[in-house]
């Protein structure tokens, strides 16, 4: 059995924790690795030597640190498969949807190699008489990230490679459940010739994630997960004094308008709703037809198509999705299934009960389609995180509105119409952090940041581009004048330049 290492100062070790958890291999229900479950003070040897390898780090010019996230970028790109292959080992996705994953993250690090340019202060001349003004961000020190099994190694790479180049050094904390892709990261990275120390990955549950929100050397916490998790961590966080940017769950709806071409509408719902098995936080949970017509147009579409789904093993090339993460996930959305049928939606497409040949033990669901869903309902309110889509008929455009602004997430959110002044609207109006326009999965690439509004998102920066650098650093503005430029005698009104 293999078993999963911590990387500690430039090294991997094994955990003498004593506790573990069990990683498997969704398609097939079998145990793959024990992972271990780390004791306070092997997060804190990992805490000590980022903080050991901070000062040098955080000296070293920036175009240098740069250099090592262009070699770490190209070892990325050689090994893209490998990852790949971790990643649905160990989550459940199809080889392809990894392999997206997996440039996504590179983007990220591509993002990165810009460091001097972005942390190029500003200067001014002459603010006073020979006064002159500079303003410059300056890394925060040891800062800690934690990290939902979704996206094993993009969501790490939201966070580390822009911390890292800004001078910090790091400590990631990923999920239990898919931890192989951080650590291949992890080894390519040091090849990159990054020091020991600055980059330290370290497995646990909730007992390492609250040594982390509680530890003075730690000066923030970035988290991505789900959102009962992520308000406890910006609470926790911030009450210990960090700074916290804390993403959570999401409900994304789909807006379709009369007017949109509704076999594209069609194909894009298929592929933001059950991609990845639903397992997205920008995934399409909710499609929201405006008028009957439209809704019934839709649902013929779509009916057929869900039925059809191709769903496999990573290793299948056809398979359009996968299993979900674990046997646990696998029963709460078949709770949810059974919960929307008690409420009264109209099952169009039962996912329950879908079992793949030679592949028994594995965790997997059926493509789920629900029409007349209401807002009242649970399966309307709450996260799934799986394959259901739910069909949610709006009479008007500003039905559709409302309900979205009424949600208590706010992620992404789509609409599909050749309505211009429409979709201008609806970007201007709907309270969500991110908004495509015909454009179901709008994802910002690297050099824009990612974020949700309301329920989504705890704290006051998004994730990655130019947000990532400004959480990562602090403004410092320094104010000089020179002998030759002082007169002499005390001044003792409040200073006016
Ligand atoms: P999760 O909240 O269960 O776990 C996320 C991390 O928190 C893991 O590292 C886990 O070890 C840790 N954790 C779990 N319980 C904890 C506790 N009680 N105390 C402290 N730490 C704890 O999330 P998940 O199931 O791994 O991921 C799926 C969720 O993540 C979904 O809700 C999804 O929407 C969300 N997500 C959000 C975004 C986004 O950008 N907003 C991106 C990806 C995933």
């Amino acid at each position: 059995m293999q078993v999963i290492e911590n990387a500690i100062g430039g090294k991997r070790v094994v955990s003498t924790s004593g506790r573990k958890a069990s990683v498997y291999n969704p398609a097939t229900g079998e145990q793959i690795a024990e992972l271990p479950l780390s004791a306070g003070g092997e997060i804190d040897a990992a805490i000590a030597a980022a903080k050991a390898a901070q000062p040098e780090w955080g000296n070293t010019p920036p175009h240098k640190r740069a250099r090592v996230m262009f070699k770490f970028k190209e070892l990325l790109d050689r090994h893209a498969a490998d990852l790949a292959r971790e990643i649905s080992r160990e989550h459940g996705k199809t080889h392809d949807d990894a392999l997206g994953e997996v440039h996504r993250g590179i983007e990220c690090v591509e993002y990165a190699c810009g460091i001097p340019e972005l942390l190029k202060g500003a200067f001014s001349r002459n603010v006073g008489p020979a006064i002159d003004t500079y303003s410059d961000r300056q890394p925060l020190g040891v800062v800690a990230g934690i990290t939902p099994f979704n996206f094993p190694a993009m969501v790490p790479m939201w966070m580390y490679p822009a911390a890292i180049a800004c001078g910090n050094t790091f400590i990631l904390k990923p999920s239990e459940r898919d931890p192989s892709a951080p650590m291949l990261a992890w080894d390519l990275l040091m090849e990159a010739g990054c020091p020991d120390g600055v980059l330290n990955v370290v497995h646990g549950d909730k007992e390492a994630v609250d040594h982390l929100l509680d530890h003075p050397d730690i000066k923030a916490i970035s988290f991505v997960g789900s959102t009962p998790i992520a308000e406890y961590v910006y609470q926790r966080g911030t009450r210990a004094g960090k700074r916290v940017q804390a993403l959570g769950g999401a409900k994304n709806h789909m807006v379709i308008l009369p007017d949109a071409d509704l076999d594209q509408a069609a194909d894009a719902l298929m592929g933001a709703g059950f991609g990845s098995a639903g397992e997205r936080c920008m995934a399409i949970s909710v499609a929201v037809p405006v008028g009957e017509k439209t809704a019934d147009a839709l649902i013929e579409r779509l009916r057929p198509r869900v039925e059809s789904l191709k769903i496999g093993p990573s290793t299948d090339k056809d398979a359009e999705m996968g299993p979900v993460v674990t046997s646990m996930h696998r029963d709460k959305i078949l709770g949810y299934i059974d919960k929307g049928v008690e409420e009264g939606a109209e099952l169009v497409v039962d996912g329950r009960g879908f079992t793949l040949q030679g592949y028994e033990g594995g965790y997997y669901v059926g493509g789920t389609l629900f029409d007349r869903v209401t807002p009242e309902m649970t399966i309307y309110k709450e996260e799934i995180f799986g394959p259901v889509l739910s069909v949610v008929r709006a009479s008007d455009y500003s039905q559709a509105v409302q309900m979205i602004n009424d949600h208590e997430f706010g992620n992404g959110t789509a609409i599909f119409t050749r309505d211009g002044d429409a979709a201008r609207d609806f970007a201007d109006r709907i309270e969500v952090g991110m908004v495509g326009v015909n454009v179901p999965i709008p994802v910002p690439v690297a050099y824009h940041s990612f974020g949700g509004w309301k329920r989504s998102l705890f704290g006051d920066h998004s994730i990655y581009g130019p947000e990532g650098v400004h959480f990562y650093t602090r403004l410092k503005t320094v104010t000089t004048r020179w002998p030759a430029g002082i007169k002499s005698g005390a001044q003792f009104t409040f200073p006016t330049l």
